[in-house]
């Protein structure tokens, strides 16, 4: 995705470029207030346990229109519902990922523990999903939100998100902009989320059970995992947090008499997947196993094994062919609502659909995006590079990946802050990409919980194809909500 110099730009929230003098003081302050409010993670170069950097941000919040906003906040808890019922439905999870399963070992692998915790029939009943809707406003439908795609599995940021509102307050307060703070929305990711976190603990109903995190061998974004573990100890003094790797969770984890997930001497009544979501956070068949171990478990995982393989790539592109969202919505107005965030979605399996958009992609690659089901960033194949992909491939290796139409957002200017990065940092052309965070608890026939809850902003430069954080091309920022083009 390249920046075109047709490409329209949103109306900045202030007047920019910045006096270099202000900038630099400005900046080296707002540096500051990121590290000691922990908008701030581990680095990947220079890795130590005992430091921190402060998490890429920008300056100022990046402009998001209003209406789209407040659009796709008013639509998570239908879209945790769709979801919901989605991970619940049998039939359609193992129809929609039959072909991809005959090619990719990862979601075999996950559906593998599908089939068999279905075949035993499921010890919990309740399911958790800590869900995040990420949106690109597409320029060519009136800058309308189309989804880019929905987590199910480790959805990260709401905890430094819900920090980075205050951090853009205190910048445009001390650039003499107090006045703007009206336009920014306030930001409750953190609570929502672990109070989801602790509803489900409640629904299991034991007062001296845990909550476990599963993490990576290493947590370079240890704070977005430490801050929902302080939140819940600080607001549920009564409750104890565990975080564990999937190889310790082998090594320490049995099941009770009634299939409890024991961990030495703590029974475990949620677990919350920060990790487990790709390929090689499983080492060996021992992390499967421990996989399966909690599956089978009493515990409520958010996900669950049906909610991680609702969140695939796959799902999302069956879910965005006509009258399917009929299946799992019922109201007329919100299935219309609903279909117009998708975009084109096209399935690549070995058939006769799948072989016409192989060749549409053929034709004209520079209108897509190419997507295998992985999640974590840094998997797609974007426009020119996709015919080669795809030639690579035998037909049946195909229906591993899907096929997106490429969303054209609208640009913003704004200085990106970067740990080493040029000081003053320059302006630069950006995009940004909103995540919606969702909670939805329930089980097989009811929903008891739903509620939307909180929000995220990653802003990238306009030249990159993806914003990954800590990869180095995305920072975090905060909606400034605008209305329109002219007015302030
Ligand atoms: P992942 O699971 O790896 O996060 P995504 O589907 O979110 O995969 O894609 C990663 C990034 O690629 C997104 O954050 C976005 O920046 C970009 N991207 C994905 N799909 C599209 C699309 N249809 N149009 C434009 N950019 C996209
Ligand atoms: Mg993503």
């Amino acid at each position: 995705m390249s920046s075109e110099a047709s490409t329209p730009v949103l109306r900045g929230c202030i007047k920019l470029p910045l006096e270099e003098d202000e900038l630099l003081e400005i900046t080296a302050k707002a540096k500051d207030y990121a590290l000691m409010h922990g908008a701030a993670m581990r680095s990947k170069t220079d890795f130590s346990p005992d430091t921190l950097n402060f998490a890429p941000f920008l300056l100022v919040p990046s402009s998001f229109p209003r209406k789209e906003f407040e659009k796709a906040v008013a639509l998570q808890p239908i879209i945790n519902r769709l979801m919901h019922n989605v991970a619940h439905d049998e039939e359609f999870i193992t129809t929609t990922l039959a072909e991809t399963i005959k090619v990719d070992e990862f979601t075999a692998n996950l559906f593998n523990i599908y089939r068999k915790v279905l075949a035993h029939g499921f010890t919990q009943a309740y399911s958790i999903g800590l869900l995040r809707s990420d949106y690109l406003a597409h320029l060519y439908e009136g800058c309308a939100i189309k989804q880019v795609e929905i987590n199910t599995i480790a959805s990260s940021f709401g905890g430094i998100a819900t920090h980075l509102v205050p951090l853009q307050n205190f910048v445009l307060s001390e650039l003499g902009h107090a006045e703007k703070l009206k336009n920014m929305p306030k930001n409750n990711a953190l609570a929502g989320l672990c109070d989801g976190m602790v509803k489900a603990w409640d629904i299991y109903g034991k007062p001296k059970a845990v909550i476990l995190f599963i993490i990576e061998d290493v947590s370079y974004n240890i704070c977005d995992q430490r801050f929902h573990e302080f939140y819940i100890r600080e607001t549920y003094p009564h409750i104890k947090v565990l975080r564990r790797t999937l190889t310790e969770v082998h090594r320490e984890g049995k099941l009770g008499q009634s299939k409890e997930l024991l961990l030495g001497p703590h029974e475990v009544a949620v677990i919350y997947f920060r990790a487990g979501y790709e390929p090689g956070h499983y080492h060996s068949q021992d992390e499967w196993d421990a996989r399966y171990l909690m599956e089978t478990s009493l515990a409520i995982k958010s996900p669950s094994i049906q909610y991680h393989l609702a969140g695939t790539k796959k799902v999302q592109q069956a879910l965005a062919q006509p009258s399917v969202l009929e299946r799992f919505i019922n109201d007329p107005e919100e299935i219309k609502a609903v279909g117009k965030i998708f975009t084109g979605l096209y399935s690549l399996d070995d058939n006769d659909a799948g072989n016409a958009s192989y060749e549409m992609a053929l034709r004209t690659p520079e209108k897509f995006v190419l997507k295998p089901q992985r999640e974590g960033g840094g998997n797609n194949v974007y426009g020119v590079d996709i015919p080669d992909a795809l030639k690579r491939m035998t037909r049946v290796e195909r229906s591993a990946w899907i096929l997106m139409d490429l969303i054209h957002p609208p640009l913003t200017k704004g200085y990106m802050v970067r740990p080493g990065g040029e000081m003053p940092p320059p302006i630069v052309d950006m995009v940004s990409e909103l995540g919606i965070f969702g909670v939805v608890i329930g089980d097989a026939d009811n929903i008891v919980h739903n509620y939307q809850a909180g929000h995220m902003l990653r802003t990238k430069l306009s030249t990159a194809n993806e914003g990954g954080v800590a990869a180095g091309l995305g920072a975090l920022d905060s909606p400034y909500l605008i209305d329109s083009d002219n007015e302030d």
